[in-house]
């Protein structure tokens, strides 16, 4: 079954703020029920023009860490589209204790087989790749974090007439595939922000090699590194989801908002700007994040 189109568009809500630029948010996670946000995009070309080859027994493979979208979407969207999927996640140590990580366990339960790895291994993940392709021949592999050609082409589908009437484009940016899209088919009057989630100084250049476009700004979300989460980054989310009721999760999008408002404080954006975030999905990571903060006594994310 190849993955549809929805018939709907997914809304673009307002924030309201007293500031004097108008700030909206597409809310890319309500795009299905369980394939959220923009790898929905990401995985759309990439299944369909598989699954249009006709494999006798579709298979898709990609890799991970233990609370990744992507294995949770790969997880997901294989379910959907009727593809055995393997996971290849980082970390030996999990090997006996998946059952308590809620996305190893939604990815389980969405029929993906786990092969969990060292971190050396991991590293080695090009390495691991060629030995798939030789094992597998017929599969699917998908990098980390879904990005490549198709996936851009994907995210396309991100923008549509409604988004041509915004200044600004934000995206957090994790392996860059989702800001390279919207740079590449956005329009030529707009700006593209993207709040970093990762500290990788390489990612510009891998960005330059999927948009030739220089329309984009890469700005660090800075509340710590990868997967780093701050008391002040939860209040946050907890405040914006009583105030907006709207959910956001700490690893990108709750990030991104925070900086954006931030960057509105400080009159980055000028004077009567519109400015649209994408939400980008990933809510199922707030269960995993909580397990983790419930053990360090801190507050949880509502
Ligand atoms: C994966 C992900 C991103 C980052 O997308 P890239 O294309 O890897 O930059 C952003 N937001 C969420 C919620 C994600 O899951």
């Amino acid at each position: 079954m190849l993955l549809k189109v929805p018939a709907e568009p997914v809304p673009i809500q307002e924030i309201s703020i007293d500031r004097k630029v108008k700030l909206f948010i597409k809310r890319e996670d309500l795009i299905h029920p369980q394939i959220s946000g923009n790898k929905y995009w990401k995985l759309f070309y990439n299944i369909n023009h598989y699954l249009e080859q006709n494999p006798e027994k579709p298979y898709m493979i990609t890799f991970g860490g233990a609370f990744s979208n992507h294995i949770a979407a790969v997880a997901a969207a294989g379910n959907a589209a009727g593809i055995q999927t393997l996971g290849i996640i980082r970390g030996e140590e999990l090997q006996h204790k998946w059952r308590d990580n809620p996305t190893l366990l939604f990815a389980k339960r969405n029929g993906m087989n786990l092969k969990f790895v060292t971190r050396e291994e991991y590293r080695h993940k090009q390495k691991l790749t060629e030995f798939l392709r030789h094992e597998f021949p017929e599969a699917l592999i998908i990098p980390e974090g879904g990005t490549n050609k198709e996936a851009v082409e994907g995210v396309k589908m991100m923008l549509n007439e409604q988004t041509k009437d915004f200044d600004y484009l934000c995206t957090a940016v994790g392996t860059g595939g989702t800001i390279a899209g919207i740079s590449k088919f956005c329009e030529e009057y707009q700006k593209v922000i993207g709040l970093k989630a990762v500290d990788d100084d390489s990612l510009e250049n891998k960005i330059f090699e999927l948009t030739s476009k220089h329309n984009f700004n890469l700005i660090d979300s800075g509340f710590g590194g990868y997967g780093k989460i701050k008391d002040e980054n939860i209040r946050f989310i907890n405040d914006f989801k009583e105030k907006y009721g709207i959910p956001l999760e700490p690893v990108y999008t709750g990030k991104m908002m925070q900086k954006v408002f931030e960057l509105i404080d400080e009159g980055f954006f000028p004077e009567d700007s519109r400015i649209l975030c994408f939400h980008t999905g990933g809510l199922q990571g707030i269960e995993g994040a909580n397990l983790l903060l419930e053990k360090q006594n801190r507050n949880l994310i509502i």
